[in-house]
C-alpha cells in the first residue's frame, strides 16, 4: 500500500504510466531502503495536481497518493534495490537533458544580428562579439561532448556519469544567454507574452524556463558532485548521514 507525496512530477497529467521510487525499508540508511516500480497513472488513489508556473504554462504537477497497490509484478528490480534501479533512469534522465537541452546560441546570434544598438549594429560592438565568441566555444562544446554520448549509445554504452556535464552547463549557459538578450533589449526586456515582448517574447520564456533545468534531474551542486568524484576521481563529499537508518535521521520533529 502506497501512501506519500511528489511535486514536479513533468507531465503527470499526460502519461498513462509513471515510475515511482517506494521506500520499502525505512529501518536501513536511504539509499539502501528503497524500492522501484512502475504504476498506471489511473490506479485508484493517485491524484495529479497541475501546478501553474510563472510563464503561464502548467508542464509539472503534484502527485499524491493514498492506498495506492502496485501489484508486485510491476516492480522494477529487486526489493529494496531501488536505488540502484534509479540511477540508471537518472544518468539516461541527465543524459537527454543535456544532449537535448538549448543553449540559446542560435537565437542570440539571429537576435544580434537584425538588432541596432546606438552606435551602430549589435553584431558589429566589440563588447556583443566578445560575449558572442564565448557562448561559441561553449555551446560546439556542448554539441561534441552530446555526439560523443550519443555514439557510447550506439555502441551499446549505458550512460554514465560525465553526461552530468552537459546539464550542468548547457543550463547555466541558457540563463547568461537569455539575461544578456534581454539586457540588449533594455526597457522593452521587461515585457512578456508573445505579442508585446521583442523577438515574441522567446528569451522571456528561456529566462523563466532556465532555473527548472538546473534543478530537474539533479541541482547544479548535485552534478558537480558527481562530475568531482565520479569523473574527476576527487575525494568524496562529506555525508554524515550515509549509513545512519532512515528512521533514525533527525527531522526536526516532522514525521
Ligand atoms: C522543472 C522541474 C521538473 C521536474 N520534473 C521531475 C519529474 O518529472 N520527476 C521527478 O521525479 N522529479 C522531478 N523534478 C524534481 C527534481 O528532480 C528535484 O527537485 C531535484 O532533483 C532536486 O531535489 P530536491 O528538490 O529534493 O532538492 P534538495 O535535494 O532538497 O536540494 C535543496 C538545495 O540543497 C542543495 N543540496 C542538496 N544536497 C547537496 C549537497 N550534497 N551538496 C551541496 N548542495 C546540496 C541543492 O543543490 C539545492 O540547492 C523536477 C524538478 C523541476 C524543478
Amino acid at each position: 500500500m502506497i501512501n506519500g507525496q511528489k511535486i514536479w512530477t513533468s507531465g503527470a497529467h499526460y502519461s498513462d504510466y509513471g515510475i515511482l521510487l517506494t521506500r520499502t525499508d525505512p529501518t536501513v540508511a536511504k539509499h539502501k531502503g528503497l524500492t522501484m516500480f512502475f504504476l498506471d497513472m489511473k490506479s485508484p488513489g493517485v491524484e495529479v495536481r497541475p501546478i501553474k508556473q510563472a510563464s503561464g504554462a502548467s508542464d509539472f504537477n503534484e502527485v499524491y497518493f493514498t492506498d495506492v497497490r502496485i501489484p508486485d509484478s510491476q516492480r522494477l528490480g529487486n526489493v529494496n534495490d531501488g536505488w540502484n534501479v534509479s540511477l540508471t533512469t537518472l544518468m539516461n534522465e541527465r543524459m537527454s537533458i543535456g544532449a537535448g537541452v538549448a543553449t540559446g546560441f542560435p537565437e542570440l546570434f539571429d537576435f544580434c544580428n537584425s538588432l541596432m544598438l546606438e552606435d551602430g549594429p549589435a553584431i558589429e560592438n566589440r563588447a556583443v562579439r566578445s560575449k558572442l565568441a564565448s557562448w561559441a566555444v561553449k555551446a560546439s562544446g556542448l554539441k561534441y561532448t552530446s555526439m560523443r554520448a550519443i555514439s557510447a549509445l550506439s555502441r551499446g554504452e549505458r550512460p554514465g556519469p560525465e553526461n552530468s556535464i552537459g546539464k550542468l552547463v548547457a543550463g547555466s549557459m541558457i540563463q547568461d544567454v537569455a539575461t544578456y538578450a534581454l539586457d540588449l533589449q533594455g526597457a522593452a526586456g521587461a515585457l512578456s507574452g508573445p505579442e508585446d515582448a521583442e523577438v515574441a517574447g522567446k528569451f522571456q520564456a528561456m529566462l523563466l524556463r532556465a532555473p527548472g533545468t538546473r534543478v530537474e534531474g539533479g541541482t547544479d551542486e548535485i552534478m558537480r558532485n558527481i562530475i568531482a568524484e565520479r569523473v574527476l576521481g576527487l575525494p568524496g563529499d562529506i555525508r554524515v548521514d550515509k549509513d545512519v537508518p532512515f528512521n533514525k535521521i533527525p527531522t526536526k520533529g516532522r514525521a
